[in-house]
């Protein structure tokens, strides 16, 4: 029996990793450790919930005496660490917020990990399941640590760091803590930097979702500047998948960059949404062109991400395993068929939040 335990497990993200390490691996007991913030929602997991192996743990990183109890009950082989504030528009008007959660929590989260896995004398010896590793931590990083594009290139796992967001530095600063104690302490770690992600569960204040749920309500659909921001996208599920082999499969000390393969400007992926949502919904092709409103750029925006997963697609095989278009409509499907579930998000905090500001990506 391993104990895993995943923070942000309530999230958009985290949840789909939950449930990939709760299906694929019925031996090991998998602890959701996570805080609730207004992006936590373990509605996520109802599917999972009752699952013999699976455990949700409410906790905070930023405060290390409520991770240590976490750590003392279940003594932990393994951390896969995704809490994080996420949102590029958030980080702009609370940086400190970014800072405390993603710098600070992440610190808090690699001095527990370090003193358990030096205590426990399994930790010496043990054989993690696929490898000869004994102990992991494994930290969910972005792209957006690599900083900008022109208009051709892309990133690579030794492309230099220059990060532009409080959001960005924050998840830059947190990779170089986790490679730093790799290198001062031997503490076994695999980072991986991930494009964006799309899906069911992605909270609404994100492009994709954003768009979805105005378009359902009549609303604006907001693009920044001209809409020629570019990004590439990645299927949730096929991000959780990458994370699940990469956690079994890859050397320690690896860092590898997931996506897929798949640059949108943004005015085009929400021309491709509306395309998919007027079919599905029955509207007249392009009725929903309408809503587009462009509205005043975000401060120091960058232009363009592109990740290169070559060395993850020819090292252990990984590639996406749906086109953007399937999944848009995968994800469209999703929506619409747990209306409920956006209703609840919607409401009450995330109300107010929305009416401050217009969020993008
Ligand atoms: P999210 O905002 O949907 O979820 C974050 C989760 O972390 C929530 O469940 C929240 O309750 C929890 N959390 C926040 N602060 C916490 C704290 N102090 N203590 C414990 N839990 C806390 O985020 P997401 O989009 O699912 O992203 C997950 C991770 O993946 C992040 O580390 C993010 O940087 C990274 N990532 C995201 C994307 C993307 O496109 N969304 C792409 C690449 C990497």
């Amino acid at each position: 029996m391993k104990n895993i335990i995943i923070t942000g497990g309530a999230g958009f993200i985290g949840s789909h990793v939950v449930r990939e390490f709760v299906k694929n691996n019925p031996n090991s007991k998998i602890i959701n450790l996570d805080a609730l913030t207004y992006a936590g929602n373990l509605e996520n997991l109802t599917d999972i919930e009752n699952e013999p192996n699976y455990v949700f743990e409410k906790a905070d990183i930023t405060k290390p005496e409520e991770l240590r109890k976490v750590f003392e009950k279940y003594n932990p082989d393994a951390i896969v660490h995704l809490a994080a504030e996420s949102h590029v528009d958030r980080s702009i008007t609370d940086p400190n917020a970014f800072i405390n959660t993603n710098v600070n929590g992440t610190a808090n989260l690699l001095n527990l990990a370090k003193e358990f896995w030096t205590l426990n004398p399994d930790h010496q010896h043990g054989n993690f399941p696929g490898n000869e590793r004994d102990f992991l931590f494994y930290h969910v990083s972005t792209d957006e640590v690599y900083g900008s594009l022109g208009e051709t290139g892309f990133f690579l796992e030794d492309t230099a760091y220059d990060p532009k967001s409080p959001y960005s530095a924050s998840k830059a600063a947190s990779d170089h803590l986790v490679r730093a104690y790799g290198n001062t302490y031997g503490m076994p770690f695999i980072i991986s930097n991930c494009s964006n992600n799309y899906g069911p569960n992605h909270f609404p204040e994100k492009l994709i979702p954003l768009c979805i749920s105005n378009i359902l309500n009549g609303k604006p659909l907001p693009i920044y500047g001209d809409g020629k921001y570019t990004r590439d996208w990645l299927y949730v599920v096929d991000h959780a998948k990458a994370i699940h082999q990469i956690f079994n499969e890859a050397k320690t000390g690896e860092t590898y960059n997931i996506g897929g393969w798949n640059e949108w400007k943004n005015i085009d992926l929400v021309k491709e949404l509306i395309k998919q949502m007027d079919a599905k919904l029955g509207n007249p092709a392009g009725f929903s062109e309408a809503l587009i409103t462009y509205v005043k750029d975000r401060p120091g925006h960058d232009l363009r991400y592109a990740i290169d997963a070559t060395k993850l697609n020819k090292e252990l095989g990984w590639k996406p395993s749906v086109t953007f278009e399937e999944g848009l409509g995968k994800t469209i499907d999703w929506f619409l068929e747990n209306k409920e579930w956006l209703d609840n998000v919607t409401s009450g905090n995330y109300q107010d939040y929305y009416a401050s500001q217009y969020a993008n990506d």
